[in-house]
């Protein structure tokens, strides 16, 4: 028998997961957090949560988790994210997500663990048609990182025909997730920091100039435009998806982002404005792989799961700034 509480999060050492795991103790949850520390770190898993190091290609390593603490969900966060080092590698990136889902997804079965709550990505949309983008709008991603993430979402859909009494999943594409617990002690954190936001605070603290990637873009300002949402935010909506389980919500696709935009260009100025600090930038050319515009319609998640994100885009930045200067 799987116990109600105990939760499996794969990639729990992460910035994402790490967040949903201190919210998921908060919340009376016990979290079994599963990674391997390659990007995550030890010291993000609060001493409240079980450690399991292990890697998510090796299916012993999964099944033997799966087996000793009988999780009654798994929320799946590990996974490889840098959408131009998707282009430059994009085998890591077929291994890490999809192969490692399809071992991840495997183990399950056969320990009879029934759900999964699947980090998925806007990526999956590419160059959106209709802005604000919904969950049906066709997903024809332009590049490997989104290709993985619709590879999975397909591998989920197909696995929840077959064993339609054994296996159910829920999948949330997030947009551009920023920020970090208002307590502190974790948030983003690595060797190669690849997203706008602690570029952006690098560059204010004078550590390095932030290069903007293309001023041409189709865009009224020239440059990318993205949806930011904070990681509290998007852990909660976790929880929902939890709840929305035992109200019979299934196999279904929900978008994770404020539905508002912000240029490249409009963030340099927020930062700016939040932090009180000149943020010391030139352009550069265009980055493979990224679209010009992403911002999503949060519809669904709030109707069907109740969503409501607390944090706007200043808390976002104030939270990340806090965490940059810790
Ligand atoms: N970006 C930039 N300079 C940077 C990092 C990002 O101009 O140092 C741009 C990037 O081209 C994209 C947007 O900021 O248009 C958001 O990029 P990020 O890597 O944060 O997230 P993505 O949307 O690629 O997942």
């Amino acid at each position: 028998m799987s116990d109600k509480k105990v939760i499996f999060v794969a990639g729990g050492a992460g910035y994402i997961g790490s967040h949903m795991t201190r919210l998921l103790l908060e919340e009376g949850f016990k979290p079994i957090v599963f990674d391997n520390l390659s990007t995550g770190f030890r010291e993000f898993v609060p001493k409240e949560a079980r450690f399991v190091r292990g890697d998510l290609r090796r299916e012993r390593d999964i099944e033997n988790a799966l087996e000793r603490y009988r999780p009654s969900a798994v929320m799946h966060f590990a996974a490889a994210l840098v959408v131009p080092e998707s282009v430059s590698d994009p085998l890591k990136y077929y291994e890490n997500n999809v192969a490692a889902a399809i071992t991840l997804l495997r183990a399950m079965r056969r320990q009879k663990v029934k759900r999964i709550i699947f980090s998925s990505t806007a990526a999956v949309y590419g160059e959106p048609q209709r802005i604000p983008v919904r969950e049906d709008n066709p997903a024809c991603p332009v590049n490997p990182y989104g290709r993985s993430k619709l590879m999975i979402e397909a591998i989920l859909k197909d696995t929840a025909y077959a064993y339609p009494e054994d296996f159910r999943y829920i999948s949330l594409r997030y947009f551009n997730v920023a920020g970090a617990h208002p307590a502190g002690g974790i948030g983003q954190k690595g060797p190669q920091i690849t997203h706008l936001i602690p570029n952006i605070l690098r560059a204010a603290m004078g550590s390095k100039k932030l290069t903007v990637f293309g001023k041409d873009w189709p865009t009224p300002d020239g440059t990318c435009i993205r949806d930011y949402i904070h990681v509290v935010d998007l852990c909660q909506a976790h929880l929902l998806a939890l709840k929305a389980f035992d109200r019979g919500v299934n196999n279904e696709i929900f978008n994770l982002g404020s539905s508002k935009g912000f240029s490249v260009k409009a963030m340099i100025r927020a930062v700016e404005q939040v932090t009180g600090k000149k943020v010391p930038h030139r352009y550069g050319p265009r980055r493979p792989g990224d679209p010009a515009r992403l911002i999503a319609s949060s519809k669904k998640a709030r109707e069907i799961l109740g969503w409501r994100p607390r944090y706007g885009l200043d808390e976002i930045i104030e939270t990340a700034w806090q965490w940059e200067n810790r």
